[in-house]
């Protein structure tokens, strides 16, 4: 028999869903993925989640939600899923050969930083390597730290990372920012912000924690060593949306297109939240908040449908 309800992702987002749709009684099977959690597991400390006045781990934080969404029944399969059939209800979810039919879906499978695939940089990720100003800038008070990106978030976190950083440099691979013209301005004109114009990054350094990196002019070809204790990536994020291709709407940047304030997609009973829909806030609290939602509106689409 069909599921009533299958959620792809275990992000804050779908596992926020599975508790509110378990303890409605939908029964809810959850395919975590074989990255369970999301990107809270890549972070450490999360000061900014409501309820955790002393912070909590990302990985600690995650566990807690899905205790919580098993406490009320939600099934889990430890998987990925392969193939999405989404053309007629029941739709079709494939596990490698494992096939799952569900009357309803809600897509969190969220997105992902991206990363440069530098040396250093995933061995010390979490250790003075981040792509979560937001979440970690707070670490670095008094530090000096760098950042690359040339658009608007990293310009947005340049300038965030000001409040603790004592000096912070922008690493940008041309001579002109992407970001708008006055986001661009602003961190040009901060006085605790340098710009490094045409360069890239080939290392970072450091044993345990971060020491500087390995920088290199594009014009001159000139190396040098650039040393700083955190080093922050804003080079944007990619959604995880490749096996709806063709069957959800998507916008230009593969992020789901969702129903202005409601969570229902492109498809009738096809429901989406996270990280996934919004490339903007991109936080664990409004992606709970939003996995709230569209367990809310599955449940009405249920009984509106059953009725
Ligand atoms: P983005 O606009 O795609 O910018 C990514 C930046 O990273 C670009 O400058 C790009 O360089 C650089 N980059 C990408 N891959 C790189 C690599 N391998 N090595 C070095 N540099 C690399 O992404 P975003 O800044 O995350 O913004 C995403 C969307 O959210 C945008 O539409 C943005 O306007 C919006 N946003 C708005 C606000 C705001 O209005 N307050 C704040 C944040 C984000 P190139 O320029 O050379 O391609």
């Amino acid at each position: 028999m069909a599921e009533k309800v299958l959620i792809i992702g275990s992000g804050p987002a779908g596992l926020t869903a599975a508790i509110y749709a378990a303890r409605a009684d939908l029964d809810p099977l959850m395919i975590e993925g074989m990255e369970r959690g999301g990107q809270l597991m890549l972070t450490t400390e999360v000061e900014n989640y409501p309820g955790f006045p002393e912070g909590i781990m990302g990985p600690e934080l995650m566990d807690g939600m899905r205790k919580q969404a098993e406490r009320f029944g939600t099934r889990i399969v430890s998987s990925d899923v392969s193939k999405v059939d989404l053309s007629e209800r029941p739709f079709k979810v494939w596990v490698g050969g494992d096939l799952y039919e569900s009357e309803t879906l809600i897509v969190s499978t969220g997105a992902s930083a991206r990363w440069l695939g530098i040396p250093g940089e995933s061995r010390l990720r979490g250790y003075g390597v981040s792509a979560c100003a937001t979440c970690d800038g707070f670490f670095f008070r008094d530090r000096e730290i760098a950042i690359v990106g040339g658009g608007d978030s990293a310009m947005e976190e340049a300038i965030f990372l000001t409040k603790f950083a004592s000096k912070v440099t922008i690493l940008h691979r041309r001579d002109e920012f992407r970001a708008s013209k006055i986001m661009a301005q602003r961190a040009i004109d901060h006085p605790k912000i340098e710009v490094l114009w045409n360069t890239t990054i080939d290392e970072v350094l450091g044993d345990d924690l971060v020491t500087g990196l390995r920088v290199k002019n594009v014009n001159t070809g000139e190396e040098s060593m650039l040393p700083v204790e955190g080093f922050f990536l804003a080079i944007g994020h990619d959604p995880n949306t490749k096996i709806f291709q063709d069957q959800l709407d998507l916008d230009a940047a593969g992020y789901v297109v969702t129903n202005g304030g409601f969570t229902r997609t492109s498809v009738e009973g096809v429901f989406a939240a996270g990280d996934v829909v919004d490339h903007y806030y991109q936080q664990a609290v409004t992606a709970a908040g939003m996995g709230c939602q569209a367990a809310i509106d599955v449940e009405h689409w249920l009984d509106r449908t059953e009725a």
